[in-house]
């Protein structure tokens, strides 16, 4: 019998979860994260926000990062959080990193299953686009007048995305140590797009789509509650007046208008604050 090499079994601590945050979300999203799947990555979860906060920092055990970003939804902002959480995580020596917006549901033992599939020590890059054709864009090269045309896939941050230890080895160079920031400044888009940049465009890794992590990009109200166990994240927005939001029972809309008690509740209904069934 030949034996097909099979990936190292992945655990969940060998992921370090990254969840971008600031300040005026600590109380509207933070706190919402920590009674729900956080509770299941405790040890794993880092949260990168731009103050100090003495009560989340309890809440969280001591995983409330002060980037000392400034605060405000600008790209230098952004990608100034997404530099601390890439050097980090490279201090970590953790062999996944995946990164969250604070607006996203991880369900934690999918992510764990997907990440078993893959070789932490082959350069992988998994997430998913919002877009559907890659992006162009033009950078303006130095000493010509002719400007570069470039195309490239990025994974949505709103939607969470992974790297394997062995690629972020690799923007290492390119990358760390806040070089990540002078990327995003010389290319001028926002976080997302600057790690699509490095990791595509600089290293020649492609995106692996994995269409189980959600943004809300994407109308939440279609994901079908009986694939709930198979997706890796989720999300919700409030855009004119109107929540995008998951389709699941539970809670009332008033109690839960982001679905995500009532979500946890299915996944996991062993948990404290579900109804009893
Ligand atoms: N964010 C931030 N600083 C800000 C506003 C937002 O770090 O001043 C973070 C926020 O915590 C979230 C992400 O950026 O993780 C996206 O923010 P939001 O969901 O408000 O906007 P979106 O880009 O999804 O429309
Ligand atoms: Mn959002």
């Amino acid at each position: 019998v030949t034996a097909t090499p099979q990936p190292p079994i992945t655990e969940l601590d060998d992921i370090f979860i990254s969840v971008k945050t600031t300040k005026n979300y600590h109380d509207t999203r933070l706190a919402l994260i920590i009674k729900t799947w956080f509770q299941l990555a405790r040890d794993q979860t880092w949260f990168f926000t731009d103050t100090d906060d003495h009560y989340y920092q309890e809440k969280t055990k001591g995983h409330l990062i002060n980037t000392k970003c400034s605060q405000g939804h600008f790209r230098k902002a952004l990608c100034c959080k997404m530099s601390a959480e890439l050097d980090i995580f490279l201090q970590s020596g953790k062999k996944w990193f995946c990164h969250f917006d604070d607006d996203n549901y991880v369900n934690v033992p999918r992510l764990v299953k997907l990440l078993d599939e893959y070789s932490p020590t082959v350069d992988w890059y998994l997430g998913k686009p919002s877009i559907s054709s890659p992006l162009e864009i033009h950078l303006d090269s130095k000493n010509t007048t002719t400007n570069k045309k470039i195309t490239f896939w990025f994974a949505t941050g709103g939607a969470g995305f992974c790297l394997s230890r062995a690629l972020t080895l690799k923007m290492l160079p390119i990358a760390g140590g806040g070089k990540f920031i002078s990327i995003g400044d010389k290319i001028r888009f926002p976080d997302d797009v600057t790690m699509g940049f490095i990791i595509e465009h600089l290293l020649k890794v492609p995106l692996t789509v994995v269409d189980n992590f959600h943004s809300h990009l994407e109308p939440m109200e279609f994901i079908r509650s009986d694939t709930f166990q198979d997706q890796v994240s989720f999300s919700y927005a409030h855009m004119k007046n109107q929540w995008n939001v998951i389709k699941v029972d539970g809670f009332d809309l008033k109690t839960d208008p982001k679905r995500f008690y009532s979500l946890h509740c299915q996944l996991f209904p062993y948990f404290s604050f579900c109804p009893p069934r």
